[in-house]
């Protein structure tokens, strides 16, 4: 059973592939007995290409574009969402009876297996408007069929926020109010925002963390390192400060065990 279920990641460019080395020696640290699975762009380099074949069990190139299927057919109509095509292609990998998608910027703190217990679509709530499901972190089924209907969904009705979270929450449009079930704890998918807006909860909690996502503009891979310091540097004041020991944690497993390989 276990062989048959992965995690499964997207990286389009070379610094979204850091992200997703990182996101894979997470998972193996936390021991996880799921398959890791990457889907890659053509813009990702060699010496990338290479490094993900080494942290994942099947790194599967996809271009939407130059398929001939409903996919293609559906960005034809709607050139805008190409990046959000691209994570949808994850309902293809139908050789996996179950999955859980994590965006590249997020980082596994804690064992998440138990994720695999879980039923499509579950997700948790998006910290901007939590009636929606954020994508960062999703449990989902392959499934052809779905597939092509979510391309079919796109091609009609678009996003309302021009990414794959708008045609997600379109399409499993039920995940507010039908089955409580598919509400995945906050600390599966925790984001920065929450130190904003509230803070004494993130307090209170934020110690049983299990992913941290870097949602938003400020990414892990755009900010520096000082390693005699022990210090991520760049971006705004807050953010540095106030989240800086889950970038800590990034930046220690970036450059411990992802730049040697890189190098
Ligand atoms: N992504 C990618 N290339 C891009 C933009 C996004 O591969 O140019 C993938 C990557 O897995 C990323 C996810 O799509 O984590 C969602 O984008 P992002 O995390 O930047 O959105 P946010 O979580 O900040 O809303
Ligand atoms: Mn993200």
């Amino acid at each position: 059973v276990m062989a048959d279920q992965a995690f499964v990641t997207l990286a389009t460019n070379d610094n979204y592939a850091k992200g997703a080395m990182v996101l894979a020696r997470s998972l193996r640290n936390h021991h996880t007995t799921r398959k890791l699975v990457v889907l890659t762009g053509p813009q990702v380099s060699d010496p990338c290409q290479s490094v993900l074949k080494k942290l994942f069990d099947e790194v599967r190139v996809v271009d939407v574009l130059d398929s001939k299927d409903t996919a293609h057919l559906a960005m034809m109509k709607r050139p805008d969402l190409g990046v959000t095509f691209t994570k949808l292609h994850c309902w293809t990998l139908t050789h996996y009876s179950k999955c859980v998608f994590m965006d590249a910027d997020t980082l596994v703190v804690s064992n998440i297996d138990d994720l695999f217990e879980r039923e499509e679509l579950s997700a948790a709530p998006d910290p901007g408007w939590p009636d929606c499901f954020n994508t960062g972190v999703f449990v989902f089924q392959p499934s052809m069929a779905t597939y092509e209907k979510l391309m079919q969904y796109s091609a009609e009705h678009g996003s309302f926020d021009g990414g794959d979270q708008g045609v997600l929450n379109g399409f499993f449009s039920s995940w507010a109010t039908t089955d409580i079930s598919k509400h995945l704890p906050f600390v599966y998918n925790l984001s920065s925002i929450a130190l904003y807006t509230y803070l004494p909860a993130f307090k209170q909690y934020g110690g049983n963390a299990k992913v941290v996502h870097f949602l938003g503009q400020m990414k892990p891979w755009s900010l520096t390192f000082d390693p005699k310091a022990q210090k991520v540097r760049g971006g705004s004041q807050d953010a540095g400060a106030s989240h800086s020991s889950f970038l800590l944690d990034w930046w220690t497993l970036y450059s411990r065990e992802v730049l040697p390989l890189l190098q």
